[in-house]
């Protein structure tokens, strides 16, 4: 028989074809998901990550956790894209979503090795995961009290910061998130809305929520008012500056008067920018690029107070909260594009001037992170911003589950029911699908020092016992109790338990589809993965 053509190709690569390319590729699944497993939950450990340049962090976040581990194998990166797709998407679950992901395949591997086709495997899955995806909202209630919100919102910093700290960032989180709730914009808004400013000093639980842009900055010229009561301000993506000289230019000095009238120019020039100003009636002039020593005085005899050198970032957020639009250059400015704004004020905080400007259009905020050590205020900035996203996603869709792994108890027991209704091998799909689903309430468990099994057979039990509100109960993973999580206030949102169960479904087929495996012969010249994806960001 003559070989196919691309067989003949294949003579630079290792091949792993059907079984033997699944069990490699849930073997690097599993082994990526026991890598974070032990972080799940309220009493998941730390991990401490040590940089190739001896830096550490110390984190309890699964994605931090994977973001920062080099991981070549091709089906690890899949499920670390899954993990950060849920955190993109939802903020939270990303753990739970790769351990999900790595027992669905294990699960998957074991009905193959039984008999089962993948693709009856894949049916199943896919089966099972709308019939939970609808389950869970009916199983869902809205949020329906600010007690519950908080809850929430707390539950997704339970064991990662101190309680006190936790709560304090859970009031700035919904705070910031309900300024924000009114605002149309995409997933990321939270993030771009809310500036975090790290303050050293202090201790975490100072952190503050200031509705304004604040920047640590100072004012261009001491002699101009350190505050003020409100005005009308220029945001400029430019410079006030003397035109500069093309490289390769030169100027002929035939006499000293040549020299004399490009200086008188170039004042005058200035000098027209600033009686621009004043006559659209502005008096705060803030720009990207620098400003002249020589318009330092004009400015001041204007009355006009100004900031240069303020980073894109904070440019947009001052133009967002004063409503003035970014003007290119002074000359193009026009009337419409000044905005106003409602406060101006300077402050020293940690031997650093800083300015805050406040505006009435909104929807702009700006959280200084503080702490006593650089480490404490990134841990603290980490932890602000999974709470703001969860808060932020809540005002959006407030429908929350049990947590404690009462929703994924409640879903396996759901599926037991349902997969006798399918016909054909895909039951046992489901089946091995409700089974995956229980690595919540199991890893919950053995983190928390308790029995896995016992834990999942009583939770089931529980659950069973209450026709009305038993789906409500879960692991208390402090007490080992298992209780009504809405009464105990360990509540995940919805869209984040939804989230993880269809990108671990999606992730685990992609992988299970998967029949052939071809592994380019180790060369020096072959690019690293790593650098692919970065260029497909
Ligand atoms: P993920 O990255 O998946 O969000 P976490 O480490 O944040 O992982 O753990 C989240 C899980 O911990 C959720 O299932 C949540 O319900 C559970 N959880 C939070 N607080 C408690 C608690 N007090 N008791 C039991 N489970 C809890
Ligand atoms: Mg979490």
């Amino acid at each position: 028989m003559v070989q196919p053509e691309h067989d003949i190709a294949l003579h630079d690569t290792d091949r792993l074809q059907g079984r033997a390319a699944l069990v490699n590729n849930v073997k690097a699944a599993v082994s990526l998901a026991g890598a974070v497993r032990s972080t799940l939950g309220p009493r998941g450990l730390d991990k401490m990550l040590v940089g190739p340049d001896g830096s550490s962090l110390v984190t309890n976040d699964g994605v931090t956790v994977l973001e920062a581990a080099q991981i070549e194998h091709p089906t690890a990166r899949l499920l670390i894209a899954a993990s950060a797709s849920q955190d993109k998407v939802a903020r939270d679950g990303t753990t739970t979503t790769v351990i999900l992901t790595a027992e669905l395949l294990q699960n998957a591997l074991e009905m193959v090795r039984s008999g089962i086709h993948p693709s009856i495997v894949i049916n199943g899955y896919s089966i099972a995961q709308k019939e939970c995806l609808d389950e869970l909202e009916s199983l869902s209630k809205e949020a329906s009290s600010p007690e519950d919100g908080k809850s929430v919102v707390s539950t997704s910093l339970a064991g990662k910061i101190g309680e006190s700290l936790a709560e304090h960032l859970t009031g700035l989180a919904i705070e910031a998130a309900e300024v924000l709730s009114d605002e149309a914009g995409g997933d990321d808004l939270e993030r771009l809305r809310v500036k975090r400013l790290p303050v050293s000093g202090g201790s975490s639980t100072d952190s503050e929520l200031v509705n304004g842009l604040v920047m640590p900055k100072t004012r261009l010229d001491n002699a101009t008012p350190a505050s003020s009561e409100g005005g009308r301000v220029a945001v400029i993506d430019g410079g006030l500056e003397n035109p500069k000289l093309e490289i390769d230019a030169e100027i002929e000095v035939r006499s000293s008067g040549v020299l004399q009238g490009f200086h008188k120019r170039t004042l005058e020039n200035l000098q027209k920018q600033v009686e621009h100003l004043s006559s659209i009636g502005v008096d705060l002039l803030i720009v990207r690029d620098g400003i002249a020593d020589e318009a330092v005085s004009m400015l001041r005899e204007a009355g006009i107070t100004a900031y240069r050198r303020l980073d894109r970032n904070d440019l947009e957020m001052a133009s967002r909260i004063t409503g003035s639009q970014i003007v290119r250059d002074v000359k193009g400015l026009e009337e419409g594009d000044v905005g106003s704004y409602t406060m101006r004020s300077e402050m020293v905080t940690a031997g650093v001037t800083h300015t805050r400007i406040d505006g009435d259009e909104g929807g702009a905020m700006t959280v200084l992170i503080r702490g006593s050590s650089p480490q404490i205020r990134e841990e603290c900035e980490r932890a602000f911003d999974d709470a703001l996203g969860v808060a932020f996603r809540l005002t959006r869709d407030s429908r929350m589950l049990p947590g404690g792994g009462g929703a994924q108890t409640h879903l396996a027991r759901h599926l037991r029911v349902f997969a006798p209704k399918n016909k054909g091998r895909e039951q046992i799909a489901i089946e091995g699908y409700a089974a995956a689903l229980e690595v919540v309430p199991r890893t919950l468990a053995e983190n928390a020092g308790l029995s896995p099994i016992d834990v999942v057979l009583e939770l089931s039990a529980s659950q069973a016992s209450d026709s009305k509100n038993g789906s409500w109960i879960g692991l208390n993973a402090w007490t080992g109790e298992k209780t009504r999580m809405d009464k105990l206030g360990v509540l995940d949102p919805l869209f984040v338990v939804s989230n993880s169960i269809s990108g671990s479904t999606e992730a685990a087929i992609s992988v299970l589809r998967i029949n052939d495996v071809l592994w380019a012969k180790q060369d020096p010249m072959t690019p690293d993965w790593k650098d692919e994806e970065d260029q497909e960001d």
